[in-house]
């Protein structure tokens, strides 16, 4: 079976995992630190806040707004729930602004018309691993006062403009779960320029207590103080550890992902079966997922099926997050809300793409695929 990701361990990272155990530290100890700061630097951002998964990471970002019921949230349909589930776990309502119809990127152009007077933020997604438009998101957050989120899941390590993803919003969220781009097990990340920001995270992930174990030991004090409330996101030593060695191989990884990419690229383009998402020639594309869209007409499901029966992993990124029951229920969102979404979604398709994924491999896949289309 070729799945459609797959996370990559070796024996350095084995290694490194077996010298934090050792090292007297479980939780919260010197590793954390460092991955903190190795991955910031690579995002070219000031601060990083490890927390137990990306989940965490964007409820974080949510509690920093002190969202409270009646406030929205903009956030794109074409995402892992979690990005819309942070601004529910307030009791606000996200507000769901379509996306572009060639690269399924959120549209600056819907998120401009879906702000009103409780609107406090955006979030957008760097789908698939290619940055948003993020100038047009910035504008428009300057022009009506609001936060700026970047939920870059899919983009460690792609580039807008030149700049690293990481560095576009206020701040921005990781997640190390093993089919992204490098693992810690579960894990996430939010990284930010603003000092006083990183501090109040730092609280937010551990109850809301303003010094943590290792402060209070070092400095022989028993007093903690509850400054507001928390969770209890906080993510081991072993796992920081992990992700640090993962990190060092990041770049080799995205180049590979590059060209696997590029091989499918050249595989798709002159077909009118398959449609390969655009790509914008401001960024640089750091291929989470390899997304594909089917002609009208093609049955996605028989597809879906038939590459499954294969023996590839095939998958679809997303179902609209608009079309699960809980937020039909919660927040009245149905068909008709975010067009575009809806469409694309009926001829989507996830192609596998991992950094140890062989041509020979792509090439059986690209088969496969042409095989299924012409027998649906
Ligand atoms: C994976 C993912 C998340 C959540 O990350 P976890 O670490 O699994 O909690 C959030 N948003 C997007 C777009 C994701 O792909």
């Amino acid at each position: 079976m070729i799945p459609y990701g797959k996370h990559h361990i070796d024996e350095d990272d084995v290694q490194a995992v077996a010298a934090a155990l050792r090292s007297g530290w479980l939780t919260t100890g010197p590793a954390v630190g460092e991955f903190e700061a190795d991955l910031s630097q690579f995002v070219g951002a000031n601060h990083g806040v490890a927390v137990c998964n990306g989940t965490a990471a964007l409820h974080c970002t949510t509690m920093m707004l002190d969202l409270e019921p009646g406030d929205e949230v903009i956030v794109p349909p074409m995402t892992f729930a979690a990005t819309a589930n942070a601004v529910a776990y307030r009791g606000a309502t996200p507000v769901f602004a379509d996306v572009r119809r060639e690269d399924l990127l959120i549209d600056p152009i819907a998120v401009e018309a879906a702000i009103t007077d409780r609107t406090r933020a955006i979030i957008g997604v760097d789908y698939a691993g290619q940055p948003c438009d993020w100038d047009a998101l910035q504008s428009i957050a300057r022009a009506h006062d609001l936060t700026l989120i970047d939920d870059a899941a899919h983009a460690l390590g792609a580039l807008y403009k030149g700049r690293p993803i990481g560095t576009c919003a206020d701040m921005t969220t990781f997640s190390f779960h093993p089919v992204k781009h490098i693992t810690t097990g579960e894990g996430g990340m939010i990284v930010t320029d603003d000092p006083a920001s990183a501090e109040r995270l730092r609280t937010l992930r551990n109850h809301g207590i303003t010094a943590d174990f290792r402060t209070r030991a070092e400095t022989g004090s028993w007093i903690y103080e509850i400054d507001e409330l928390g969770e209890n996101y906080r993510i081991t030593d072993f796992q920081c550890a992990l992700g640090s060695s993962q990190l060092r191989k990041l770049p080799a990884w995205l180049e590979r992902r590059g060209e696997i990419a590029a091989r499918y690229d050249a595989a798709f383009a002159e077909s009118s079966d398959v449609r390969s998402l655009a790509v914008s020639p401001d960024v640089v594309h750091a291929y989470h997922l390899y997304v594909i869209e089917l002609a009208q007409g093609i049955d996605r499901s028989a597809v879906f099926a038939a590459m499954r029966a294969s023996g590839i992993g095939v998958n679809v990124h997303y179902v609209p997050v608009h079309f699960h029951p809980f937020y039909r229920r919660a927040f009245g969102t149905g068909e008709g809300l975010c067009p575009v979404a809806e469409r694309a979604y009926e001829g989507l398709l996830t192609l596998p793409m991992y950094p140890d994924l062989s041509d020979a491999e792509v090439d059986t896949v690209i088969e496969v695929l042409q095989g299924a289309i012409a027998r649906s």
